[in-house]
């Protein structure tokens, strides 16, 4: 199917894109890679009067790197960031990320910032920004605003942004010396979203452990983190109790299949994290 006949705008600055946006909300849409967006258009799930395209905008290419955080412009394609050419906090984990996210040509396209917005609950950078404790910058008819991405990524195709909102990056805090990461995601078939993804930080002030895939959103799982930071070398029955605890209430207890898949990319997760 085709999508219905929309307009396109290119605005050369932010505060006009925000204007556009916010100045008809319900008629307007952001568009960025476009990897989701035009395939929910061309279904017709939705219409829109007018595409944004915020893919070109200076404000929302910018990657830079201080001592204390990198900063990741929302416009970056996951292609990009793959080959190096964003700023990294550490352990090649924004890399490591944005390699295993569907195959190149989505990767070409689709960038972090729309896939953020977008929170699908079984994406990638939802559950990578949310186990980095990264920021979200936004700009809006309000003004500027930031806000945890933990916070800003609600629930399945939920988020915090109101209307008129733009991502425009993200602050990714560097990692502590010796802070080690480890991932593991399963997916039926190359290009699909994963039917479980672990990210695992270890020894960064602390243990966090984020898992997507496992229901309606992006789980952090305190109680392995808490393990994690109590005893590092926790053992594998340790760690599968105190999960077996943080999915009370989030995944179908009677599915043991998924049970069984949550509970190996933690795992697996875990010793890739140990093992760097
Ligand atoms: C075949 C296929 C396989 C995929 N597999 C995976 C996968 O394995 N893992 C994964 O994580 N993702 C996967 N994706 C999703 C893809 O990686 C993109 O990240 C995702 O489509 C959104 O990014 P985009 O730039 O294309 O956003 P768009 O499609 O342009 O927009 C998506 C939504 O975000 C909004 N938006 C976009 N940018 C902004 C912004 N800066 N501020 C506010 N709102 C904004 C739009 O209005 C829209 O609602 C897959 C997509 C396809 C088509």
């Amino acid at each position: 199917m085709k999508p219905a006949r929309f307009e396109y705008v290119r605005p050369a600055r932010l505060d006009e894109a925000v204007r556009l946006v916010a100045g008809a909300p319900d008629e307007t849409a952001v568009i960025a890679g476009g990897q989701s967006l035009l395939p929910i258009l061309a279904l017709r799930l939705t219409r829109v009067g007018c595409l944004v395209d915020v893919s070109r905008l200076d404000e929302l290419a910018r990657c830079d790197a201080s001592a204390r955080h990198v900063t990741i412009g929302a416009a970056t394609t996951h292609a990009a960031i793959e080959d190096g050419l964003a700023p990294d906090p550490g352990q090649g984990v924004m890399r490591r990320i944005a390699a295993r996210i569907a195959y190149r040509a989505v990767r070409n396209q689709g960038t972090i910032g729309g896939s953020v917005a977008l929170a699908d609950p079984a994406a990638d950078w939802p559950a990578g920004l949310i186990a980095l404790r990264a920021t979200a910058i936004i700009a809006g008819p309000q003004g500027g605003r930031r806000e945890p991405v933990a916070g800003l990524v609600r629930g399945t195709y939920m988020t915090s942004l109101t209307p008129g909102e733009i991502i425009v990056g993200f602050e990714v805090p560097v990692l502590a010396d010796g802070a080690r990461v480890g991932i593991s995601k399963v997916v039926k078939k190359t290009g699909a979203f994963a039917m479980s993804l672990a990210i695992v930080v270890l020894g960064d002030g602390g243990a966090r452990v984020a898992l997507a895939g496992a229901g309606g959103r992006v789980l952090s799982l305190a109680g392995v983190g808490e393990v994690l930071t109590t005893w590092p070398d926790a053992s594998g029955e340790r760690l599968e109790a105190a999960l077996a605890e943080d999915l009370v209430g989030e995944i179908d207890v009677a599915d043991a299949y998924a049970a069984r898949l949550h509970r190996a990319t933690v795992m697996q997760a875990v010793a890739e994290a140990r093992a760097r």
